[in-house]
């Protein structure tokens, strides 16, 4: 069994794109520049908007964090995205979800202009995504198909089964899985006998949110396990009282995988290195 290790291959390319806008500094060219909106004080939006502003301050990238009261409405959060869109210094803008319930996020979404939309949620950009065509794609399975590639993994006509079909992991995988040329199966909480897929399954992507939901008998001897579940689970012995737990048995699952991605240090650290080669590719678009 060997690791698809995320914290190598995401270090790896974070000193390519340090390097990358170096060379853009010296050459007098702009530098990439991401606003992130928050709104409200979620504890764990409040955690991932902190990681991807210290994310741009390592590679040389300008970023902005604009916060927002919960009580803001729609009308004035669009107001604020129609700011952005315009405003021809920053290059991608995130809008981190959840918003609160009497903002409308699909309608926030749809705001946003798609050139900058580096999470890749807009519909020009999915849209652009199922044909195959240049946009930006979402960060987690962008990360996913930058790890399999550092790899070197060929996956032509392989049989991969995508669990879970949410807008943000689960159908763009599986879009991405075919444009690598895999038959892909996508399964949800209502595929009946879910195992018979995955045990004939060269990949197995779990993204349900279920930890430990894949096991050793659910995969085939040789498969690949990308594991993409991270859920905080209580957990005394360490310090912050929690562990993440993702959604494969690691253990069981390993002693039958060819390949697996551990859980913390797979796919998580390639998703924030994903949003920074999405913004990169934002300022040269
Ligand atoms: P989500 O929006 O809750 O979607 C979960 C999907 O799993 C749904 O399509 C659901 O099916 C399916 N599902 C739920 N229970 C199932 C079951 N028993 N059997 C088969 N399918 C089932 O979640 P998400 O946003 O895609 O995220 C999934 C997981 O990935 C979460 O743990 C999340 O924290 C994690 N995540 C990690 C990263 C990272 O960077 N590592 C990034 C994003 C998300 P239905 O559609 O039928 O309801």
């Amino acid at each position: 069994m060997q690791i698809l290790d995320g914290n190598i291959v995401s270090k790896h390319l974070r000193a390519q794109v340090q390097e990358e806008v170096a060379q853009r500094k010296a050459a007098g060219k702009k530098i990439p520049h991401l606003a992130a909106i928050l709104v409200g004080n979620d504890g764990a939006s409040m955690t991932y908007v902190g990681a991807k502003e210290k994310d741009c301050h390592e590679v040389g990238f300008h970023s902005t964090v604009l916060r927002f009261d919960a009580s803001i409405t729609e009308a004035e959060l669009i107001a604020e995205v129609e700011k952005i869109n315009n405003n021809s210094e920053i290059d991608g803008l995130i809008v981190q979800l959840p918003l609160p319930k009497h903002i409308n996020e699909k309608r926030i979404t749809e705001t946003i202009s798609w050139e900058k939309d580096v999470d890749g949620f807009h519909p020009m950009n999915v849209g652009l995504m199922f044909k195959g065509l240049p946009c930006f794609l979402p960060a987690t399975p962008f990360g996913i198909i930058k790890l399999i590639e550092h790899y070197q993994i060929e996956t032509s006509g392989m049989h991969c089964v995508v669990i879970g079909r949410s807008d943000i992991v689960g159908k763009p995988m599986s879009a991405m899985m075919l444009q690598k040329n895999c038959t892909v199966t996508i399964c949800h909480s209502k595929t009946k006998d879910l195992t018979s897929f995955t045990r004939n399954a060269d990949i197995v992507i779990a993204a349900l949110g279920i930890p430990g939901f894949l096991n050793g008998d659910m995969i085939k001897d040789g498969a690949i396990v990308i594991d993409v579940g991270i859920t905080r689970v209580a957990d005394a012995t360490k310090k912050s009282g929690f562990a993440l737990k993702g959604d494969a048995d690691y253990e069981s699952c390993a002693t039958k995988a060819a390949w697996i991605t551990p859980v913390p240090g797979g796919v998580g650290p390639m998703t924030r290195i994903a949003l920074l080669l999405n913004t990169l590719h934002a300022v040269k678009a």
